[in-house]
């Protein structure tokens, strides 16, 4: 517990002000993000000079009151969010190991389980697990992942469904467990057909990915037991990145959150695609919450769970009501409006 405080003091850094220090960050760390390709955020003078760029902000920022300012900062900057590494990264500290987090029942059938730096969640069905997203390797998922699991009461030989988020060519930080999982509970593997594509054939050798059993396509369903959840598309980070919309209960009420694989919109299409997921999915479903794969990245996470853990009686704090998320939701959108003009697209 000590080391989290410790951790938390980073992130609510991060949350809080580090917002004037990712202002430093250049149209290098632009090109890293796009790995390779084309830059993907705008540079910070880029960002300072287009006016739309600042109205966009400006329109954010209302949208944000006072209680989604935080979020609204993250989002409506040149690199927008980071997740706690790069974040760093870009503040010029030095890397901090990734620890296990204490696995935490965050919804009545949804568990966070996994690592500082990325995570996974275990959703709970009447016939098994889903479980989303396997961290970086067959090592984690047999030291951090089974291991959570048993810690909350569950059983990792109840996992019958892997779904991968997305996926990068010769990366594994969300892939990397998933052949465990298959090869030692005969977990069945879903991923986007596009993500596959590109990361099969070209996976880091000593951490070799599960060859998918199925796709995983957005506006479809998959249904275990009692429980439906339903696959959308959030491509820009990769072309098949997924959100997945899931069914929850909090003490016994009902609610409905979605998981982001990503939130980066670097194009006019990906920033559309984003805007139907919301209009077509995310809204009439009532989405109440986001969950990250990179904990600190969309919330302070760490300070989220462990006050779950510390109160289950208080509101949950990562609902914020459909009202709230359609705010965020929207506020998301704008400031990704914000970049592709600041970039002239
Ligand atoms: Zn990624």
């Amino acid at each position: 517990m000590r080391i989290e405080k410790t951790r938390l003091t980073l992130v609510v850094g991060v949350l809080g002000t580090a917002m004037t220090v990712l202002a430093t960050l250049d149209s290098a760390n632009a090109q890293r993000r796009g790995r390779g390709g084309p830059p993907t955020v705008p540079t910070q003078e880029q960002w300072e000079a287009s006016a739309e760029a600042q109205s966009r902000v400006a329109t954010a920022m209302t949208l944000a009151g006072s209680d989604l300012r935080p979020q609204a900062e993250s989002f409506c900057s040149a690199t927008g969010p980071l997740r706690l590494a790069l974040a760093r990264q870009a503040a010029g500290l030095p890397p901090i190991e990734n620890y296990t987090i204490e696995p935490t029942r965050v919804f009545d059938n949804m568990y966070f389980i996994g690592m500082s730096s990325q995570n996974t969640w275990a959703i709970t069905t009447s016939e098994g697990i889903i479980l989303l997203d396997t961290l970086n390797s067959a090592d984690e998922a047999r030291d951090v992942i089974v291991p959570s699991l048993q810690k909350v009461g569950l059983d990792p030989a109840d996992i019958e469904y892997i779904v991968i988020g997305h996926g990068h060519p010769g990366q594994s930080d969300h892939t990397g467990g998933a052949l465990y999982l298959q090869q030692t509970y005969g977990a069945k593997v879903m991923m986007h057909p596009l993500d596959a594509a590109q990361v099969l054939p070209n996976q880091r050798p000593d951490r070799p990915l599960a060859t998918p059993d199925s796709d995983a396509i957005p506006g479809e369903t998959l249904t275990l037991g009692d429980t439906t959840v339903t696959f959308v598309h959030i491509p820009g980070h990769t072309p098949g990145s997924l959100g997945v919309i899931v069914p929850v209960t909090y003490n016994g009420t009902p609610h409905t959150v979605m998981t982001f694989a990503a939130t980066q919109m670097p194009t006019r299409e990906t920033l559309m695609q984003f805007e139907r997921t919301f209009y077509e999915f995310a809204r009439p479903m009532n989405v109440e919450a986001a969950l990250n794969f990179h904990a600190g990245g969309l919330q302070d996470d760490f300070t989220l769970l462990e006050s779950i853990r510390n109160d289950r009686s208080a509101p949950n704090p990562y609902l914020y009501g459909p009202e709230r998320f359609d705010r965020w939701m929207s506020i998301m959108i704008e400031c990704g409006r914000a970049r592709l003009a600041a970039m002239g697209r």
